[in-house]
């Protein structure tokens, strides 16, 4: 049996039209231990011989037969078996890969061994066998010819394959060098087969076991020179019991180190594609953080969401008493309730007065109103006690206005009324309203303020007259400075202009609407008379810039006068409150308790119907924006395909070196696909990077619409995904023309 077998095989060239002969009817048998010389006139067929023999070309004619297996019928993944167990091939143009040190060249071949120390010691031990230990770490491209040849050499016996060819593999090479590599071919050839393609037959003439001339694409003569190195091949030598598959674990492992070595060999190109990455990702980053702009507003409840929390109003629509629900929330094991929770549901502008240089500023913002909160972590200051005190929670971008090492802006008014603020804890999430937090007594006041701000009249009318003759609208305030009782009047705008004396009345009057938005709506007006002898015009008692110019047109009363009218309104009034239970679950298994007690009651998370067309609208935006993402994305990956086009075909060459090695293709794309995802990683960490810094930096957080953490992963997906995408058609292109055509042989 014969390990090669050519039988009448023909290979023919058709390129642009013109058809050339590669070889035609040669029939050759070779055997381990020849070591055979390939001679003849440029163009005559000796590479076309070769890279049939390699597997490198296909051929048209005849059959070869590999330890007698036909091979016609052999497919891509066929013939890059066979080249992995058989051939190792030695160019002329040497073909290792350049940005490759000797080691990882030689390591290359050397994958099969799993073991990556005993991999590491064989591959030294070979380098020194072919004379390079002093160069191990010397890139390809630092090499002289003899040394990349040698290096070849070193790849080729790391193989042990049982085939080696060499095409011209000293013809770049000074007669010396060329010495000293076709001794080393001899010196490996004793159990292998060593063909030989050389112009010189003198420097083979020594060794050759074989020579064999080719002339005009046939052989010419095949004339053995000895028989010295015969060894007899019956039994089979690598297909019988080396047939088994690599399997898909070493191939990923290898594909893996192989990435690896592939990303640390070209630095340049590298952080190029790590650039390109980093860009990709901050892009998809910052079109993400666009898309959840705006989009969370309408799913809004009717309520407020608290967690335990359950709003509930008589079912004969009756006002709710304060001892009824102190009943029903023993009953009902309820934590606590809360009577008037008007402010629960209500997103309040708050009016922050707050030094800017010499500037007073002016901010509106919106705020949650609670009361009884704590906030997990680190508070700066600490939580109200009195009632006017107030704890602010804010957004990070507000960290200007009320500091982080002390609190800054110490007064905020609410509904026109000063408050103190005693403690602030910032946070990241842009999407949380902001909160504020009081005292039971604050928060009252507070409902009441709201209560106060819309609708209200204050009239001055004369006992004896019928006309009111002076009005004021909207223009009652709050202020801590007035003492119990008291309304101060400013006298120059409001009494000595107006005429007005002691006999004169003032009337409160105020239009509200009652419990808006759970049990409909109905507007009533409520009057109230002062008498003159809750009046002071005792200048000395507003001591606060703002208040003293809002009372002339305001009349300023202290708080407790404000609470008694509000809730004067609220008891005859008010059909809604709210009971808070350790959590939704138990606010849950409440409900039906409250139902049969003859209560509508609703989880404070109950979602708002909205109405079909505002549905729609909303679906359709969404689509919108959806859409608008993913066109985004496929920009990105457009824009990364393009850049990174370029690059990755500077690759082809060493592609095409490692498929002749017979190292398997998809071992390669593995290798590609892991060179790819190292370079994202970088992005992922750019992306994560800016994502912390703009969350972190106030002005930056105030812009940007916070994304939940799932949506990381979902970019990160993304990304991979896109990553992929991209090295997918990347390796398409790398893969598309044959071995022989990327490294175009020997030179002819
Ligand atoms: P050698 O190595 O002996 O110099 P080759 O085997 O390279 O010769 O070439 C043999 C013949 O095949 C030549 O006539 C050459 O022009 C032709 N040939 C080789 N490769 C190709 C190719 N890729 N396309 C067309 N013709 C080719
Ligand atoms: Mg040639």
């Amino acid at each position: 049996m014969s390990l090669i077998k050519l039988k009448d095989i023909g290979k023919i060239y058709v390129s642009e039209g013109n058809v050339s002969v590669g070889i035609r009817g040669v029939n050759l048998e070779f055997n381990i231990g020849e070591f055979v010389a390939i001679t003849g006139e440029s163009g005559s067929g000796k590479s076309t011989l070769l890279n049939v023999i390699s597997g490198m070309d296909t051929y048209e004619e005849g059959e070869m037969f590999v330890e007698n297996e036909p091979t016609s019928h052999y497919m891509q993944v066929d013939w890059e078996e066979y080249r992995e167990k058989y051939i190792s091939f030695i160019f002329q143009n040497y073909n290792i890969i350049d940005s490759f040190t000797v080691l990882q060249n030689v390591e290359l071949s050397l994958m099969s061994i799993e073991d990556s120390k005993e991999r590491r010691k064989k591959a030294l031990e070979l380098i020194e066998r072919v004379g390079l230990k002093s160069h191990i770490h010397h890139r390809g491209s630092k090499l002289s010819g003899g040394q990349k040849q040698r290096t070849v050499i070193a790849r080729a016996l790391a193989k042990d394959s049982p085939i080696i060819l060499a095409d011209e593999p000293t013809g770049n090479l000074d007669s010396k060098s060329s010495k000293e590599i076709i001794e080393l071919l001899h010196e490996v050839s004793k159990d292998k087969l060593v063909i030989v393609v050389t112009h010189n037959e003198e420097e083979v003439k020594d060794f050759a076991t074989r020579h064999i001339r080719i002339f005009d694409g046939k052989v010419d003569f095949d004339k053995k020179l000895s028989e010295d190195y015969y060894v007899d091949s019956e039994k089979p030598l690598v297909l019988a019991d080396n047939k088994k598959k690599s399997s898909l674990k070493s191939d990923i492992k290898n594909g893996i180190k192989l990435g690896r070595i592939i990303f640390t060999s070209k630095p340049k190109l590298s952080i190029y594609l790590c650039l390109l990455m980093i860009v990709g990702s901050i892009a998809l980053f910052f079109s993400t953080v666009g898309r959840f702009t705006g989009l969370s507003v309408i799913d809004e409840g009717v309520f407020n969401h608290i967690d335990g929390r359950v709003v509930i109003s008589k079912r004969d629509s009756s006002v709710i008493t304060d001892n009824e629900l102190e009943t029903l929330s023993k009953d009902t094991n309820a934590l606590g309730y809360m009577h008037y929770d008007y402010l629960l549901d209500e997103s309040y502008i708050l009016w922050v007065a707050r030094m800017e240089g010499d500037w007073p500023m002016d901010l509106f913002y919106e705020f949650d109103y609670r009361y009884g909160k704590t906030y997990e972590g680190s508070i700066l200051g600490r939580y109200p006690e009195k009632t006017n005190e107030v704890f602010l929670y804010l957004p990070i971008s507000e960290v200007k206005a009320f500091g982080d090492k002390e609190i800054i802006t110490k007064e905020i008014y609410i509904n026109q009324c000063k408050f103190d603020v005693v403690g602030v804890k910032y946070y990241y999430d842009n999407r949380i309203n902001p909160e504020i937090l009081l005292t039971k007594e604050g928060y009252e006041l507070c409902t009441a303020l709201a209560n106060l701000y819309f609708y209200n009249s204050i009239t001055f009318e004369q006992v004896s007259g019928e006309e009111n003759f002076y009005s004021m609208i909207n223009e009652l305030i709050v202020s801590f400075d007035i003492p119990k009782n008291m309304i101060y009047i400013d006298k120059k705008t409001h009494l000595n202009n107006n005429d007005l004396n002691e006999t004169a009345k003032i009337t409160y009057k105020k239009s509200y609407i009652i419990n808006e938005g759970f049990n409909g709506s109905e507007s009533k007006e409520y009057v109230e008379y002062f008498d003159y002898t809750y009046l002071t015009t005792d200048e000395s008692l507003i001591k606060d810039e703002f208040i003293k110019d809002a009372s002339k047109y305001s009349l300023v009363c202290s708080p407790n006068i404000l609470l008694e009218l509000s809730y004067n309104i609220f008891e005859t009034t008010y059909r809604q409150a709210s009971l808070f239970y350790e959590n939704d679950t138990e606010a849950e298994k409440a409900l039906s308790q409250l139902n049969e007690k003859g209560y509508t009651a609703l989880l404070s998370n109950t979602e708002n119907r909205i109405d079909g067309g505002a549905a729609l609208l909303f679906m359709i935006g969404n689509a919108f924006s959806f859409i608008g993402w993913i066109i985004t994305i496929i920009f990105i990956a457009v824009f990364i395909n393009l850049c990174s086009k370029k690059s990755i075909l500077a690759f082809k060459d060493d592609i095409a070196i490692m498929r002749s090695m017979g190292i398997q293709s998809k071992v390669i794309k593995i290798a590609t696909y892991v060179r790819m995802i190292i370079s994202s990683l970088f992005g992922i960490i750019a992306m994560i990077a800016s994502a912390i810094f703009i969350y972190v930096n106030p002005v930056a957080n105030m812009l940007f619409a916070y994304i939940p953490y799932s949506n990381y992963i979902l970019m990160i997906v993304g990304l991979m995904l896109l990553t992929i995408l991209v090295t997918r058609k990347q390796i398409k292109n790398l893969f598309t023309s044959s071995v022989r055509v990327t490294l175009k042989g020997g030179a002819n």
